[in-house]
């Protein structure tokens, strides 16, 4: 069934902003995180995930490039300056990240439940979101880690697509789009991403090996941990995820 597209007002604007779509309420939300290595498809995951499961799709990299559309008298001295760590392919600072979605908590409260997608980034990331939950008396549901071997991963960067105005994501041979450059969507715009360029790569793949790759020790060890394998078709890695959470075949 295809679900009308939700804007995701609230996240990437702000709580004071409205979501085009209210959530569908859920008695058992789903509360998942995704990890797993840059261009490993957790944004293509997610994707098929919000249209199974009914959950909103977080993702502070979208966050991010939303905001730095807007004009620079609308943006806040952290977001600018957030913008400088991303273009080279750093790690936005803790608390510049922890801030933006401590003020998005509604979010996290949402009755539809949430497929958090690039947070938490490091242990200190998933110690405060672990606190907050707690302090909320939310419970994550699992943590999803995407397994994939690197040179595949680097393979997958170059030639990623996304659509400048609903943020569908592409790829050039894995995943082309029917009208070259077209987003089949929307008709919006494709557009490469800055950081997906070689040498920003590079550096996004040291900072997940140093401080994102631990996160898979930290929800093991609380029991949340789901591995899927990454490799083929966008489809069958969905089928594995959603097998791996529902503890059998998808169908
Ligand atoms: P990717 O496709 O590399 O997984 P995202 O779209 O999630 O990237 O994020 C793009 C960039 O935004 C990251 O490379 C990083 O600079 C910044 N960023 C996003 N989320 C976080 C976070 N939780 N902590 C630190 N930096 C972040």
């Amino acid at each position: 069934m295809i679900m009308e597209r939700n804007d995701r007002a609230r996240w990437l604007q702000g709580p004071s902003a409205v979501c085009s779509v209210p959530p569908v309420a859920n008695n058992l939300p789903w509360r998942l995180v995704l990890l797993g290595a840059p261009g490993v498809g957790k944004g293509t995951q997610a994707d098929f995930l919000t249209q199974r499961l009914r959950a909103c799709h977080l993702s502070t990299g979208d966050v991010f490039r939303s905001a730095a559309k807007r004009c620079d008298c609308e943006q806040t001295p952290a977001m600018r300056q957030a913008q400088d760590f991303i273009k080279r392919g750093s790690l936005v600072p803790d608390e510049t990240v922890w801030a933006m979605v401590r003020e998005r908590g509604g979010c996290l409260h949402c009755t539809g439940g949430f497929i958090l997608d690039g947070f938490p980034r490091t242990v200190a990331q998933a110690e405060a979101l672990k606190a907050y939950l707690e302090s909320e008396n939310l419970t994550l549901t699992a943590v999803v880690n995407y397994d994939l071997p690197l040179d595949e991963i680097v393979a997958r960067l170059s030639g990623r697509r996304t659509c400048e105005k609903c943020r569908a994501i592409f790829h050039l041979t894995g995943h082309p789009p029917k009208e070259e450059g077209i987003c089949d969507n929307c008709g919006g715009k494709l557009y490469q991403r800055e950081d997906d360029r070689p040498e920003a790569i590079k550096v996004r793949m040291e900072a997940y090996r140093k401080s994102t790759a631990p996160l898979i020790d930290f929800y093991e060890r609380l029991g949340l941990l789901v591995s899927v394998p990454a490799e083929g078709a966008p489809e069958d890695i969905f089928e594995r995820t959603v097998a791996a959470l529902t503890g059998g075949p998808s169908e």
